[in-house]
């Protein structure tokens, strides 16, 4: 993975920097131990490590502001990071620069239930802001499987999805305001409590800017009341084409639910091996559907889609009865990834969406590559959203698999593009997906990106190396053509 060249001047001048950073956050808010900053040296996708040149937890928001400002002033890089969850390498530090991490701001600021709306610094949890309003029967909606680790800056900074998005959306639908500060050190806010603020939308902007316009050091959620009830059905397929075809056929009946989860076999079994849920071992394919809403609208939908589940050839249906069951039924899905981290010493989690209509033909194109490149596939995903998430199993210690497994999984995304959907569903580019981004953009695309960068950070000091395959100097943008990740003037450097 090739990333920004160390500059030499940087790393010349790091005792100075430590010291004028210490004097901006005090006490140990500044770590330049080498031992100590290893803890920082790879997000959740762990293939990539690099510990940075100095870490600064700072607790104010002045003192973001200042810390950005000196490293403006010094021309050095800056990576922000949340709690380091990032599937895609977008919290990998850079050896040349400073890690950013908004741990200490984990408090909830305010709750206003009149304008149903929270506002929260950027470390509390994704789980922590349900948790802040769930006495007074309130939740926030968007509920990714790290919610219990995860933090709302970068929730924001990912525009993190979970299995609830289906109905009611993406963290960028549940978002009502911002504060964020600028590489040079300005304090910024944008939009409010309401629900549709004046001129372009720039929280919809940063929602999913990936730490590379700016550092959002305050955010206002949107909260919802919880439901009256809630229902899930499990049902199971002798294929994942019937599977599939439900989900086409729920959704094309006028029916949201607020969730719909597929598994395949890999998945369901080693779910079951590790959790319990109760989920049948028979089948190929495996279905949660969740219904929520005012008891005798759910009691109605569950009778419906159950009919239309067997309208396309579902062989085994269950509808949870009480709450300990609709828990059960999830416990599986939710301990996923782990379950499959025990029949696998490493998986790759991949992230890509299709359009729902193509789940069959993507599902058995990803079963012949598999084939192909001799490793297990087992399939987890929002099966509603049509975002797929392959987690390609290997051995990191097998000469070759990792690499062999990044190529599948290229294959994978190249295959989402391929039938109109897109490289990315919630994990965001990061490093992971950077140099497929040409798969999916044009230069004149990509360009038209890099002047959004230029606007909130010309000299490029904000997280880079992440997103996009190549950076410009903001001067030079559509001067140096590039088709599919690379160059034709190769000694141009690049970033
Ligand atoms: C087991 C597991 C399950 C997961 N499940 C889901 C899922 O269901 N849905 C989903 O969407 N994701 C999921 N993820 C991915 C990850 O949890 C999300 O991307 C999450 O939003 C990252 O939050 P974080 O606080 O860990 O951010 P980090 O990993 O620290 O950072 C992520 C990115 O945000 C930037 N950033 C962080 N904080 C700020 C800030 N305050 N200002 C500006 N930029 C910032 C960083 O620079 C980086 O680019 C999962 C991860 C794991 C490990």
């Amino acid at each position: 993975m090739l990333m920004p060249a160390p500059e030499e001047g940087t790393l010349a001048k790091r005792g100075a920097l430590v010291d004028a950073l210490r004097a901006i956050v005090p006490g140990e808010g500044v770590i330049d131990d080498p031992a100590a900053l290893r803890a920082f040296e790879s997000d959740g996708l762990t293939a990539y490590r690099q510990p940075p040149m100095i870490a600064v937890l700072p607790s104010t928001v002045e003192q973001v502001s200042a810390v950005l400002a000196l490293c403006h002033r010094e021309g050095v890089k800056v990576v922000p990071r949340g709690a380091g969850t990032s599937l895609s390498g977008g919290a990998l530090p850079l050896a040349d620069g400073v890690l950013l991490g908004l741990g200490k701001f984990n408090r909830v600021l305010e709750i206003d239930y009149g304008n149903r709306a929270v506002v929260v610094q950027p470390g509390v949890t994704n789980l922590a802001v349900t948790g802040a309003v769930a006495a007074e029967g309130f939740y926030y909606a968007p509920d990714p499987s790290s919610q219990i680790a995860c933090t709302i800056g970068g929730n924001v900074a990912e525009n993190s999805g979970g299995v609830h998005c289906l109905k009611y959306g993406l963290t960028t639908n549940n978002i009502l305001g911002l504060q964020m500060v600028l590489m040079d050190g300005t304090v910024l806010r944008l939009g409010g409590r309401h629900l549709d603020p004046g001129g372009y939308d720039l929280v919809g902007l940063m929602t999913g800017s990936e730490g590379l316009l700016g550092v959002i050091t305050e955010v206002t959620v949107r909260i919802l009341r919880r439901p009256e009830s809630q229902r899930a059905l499990l049902v199971g397929f002798p294929d994942s084409e019937s599977a599939g075809d439900c989900v086409a056929r729920i959704i094309g009946a006028g029916i949201i639910p607020a969730g719909m989860e597929m598994m395949d076999r890999y998945a369901i079994q080693a779910a079951e091996a590790f959790v319990e849920a109760g989920y049948p071992l028979d089948v190929e394919a495996l279905l949660i559907i969740e219904l929520d809403g005012p008891t005798v609208e759910v009691d109605y939908l569950v009778d419906r889609i159950g009919a239309l589940c067997r309208e396309a050839g579902a062989v085994s249906l269950r509808a949870s009865e009480n709450e300990a069951e609709r828990e059960r039924f999830w416990a599986g899905r939710k301990a996923a990834f782990p379950a499959v981290g025990r029949i696998s010493p490493d998986y790759y989690c991949m992230d890509g969406t299709i359009p729902r209509h193509k789940l069959p033909v993507v599902l058995t194109r990803m079963a012949a590559m598999s084939q192909r490149y001799g490793l297990r596939v087992a399939n987890v995903f929002h099966a509603g959203d049509g975002n797929l998430h392959p987690l390609i199993l290997y051995d990191a210690n097998q000469p070759g698999e990792l690499e062999r497994a990044e190529e599948f999984g290229a294959e994978i995304l190249k295959l989402c593009v391929e039938v109109g959907g897109v490289l990315t569903g919630e994990h965001g580019v990061g490093v992971e997906k950077r140099d497929l981004m040409g798969e999916m953009f044009t230069e004149i695309d990509l360009n038209q990106q890099q002047r959004v960068k230029c606007a909130f950070d010309p000299e490029g000091r904000l997280n880079p190396g992440k997103v996009f395959p190549v950076l410009h100097r903001c001067a030079e943008l559509g001067r140096v053509h590039v088709r599919k990740g690379e160059t034709r003037f190769p000694d141009i450097p690049r970033f």
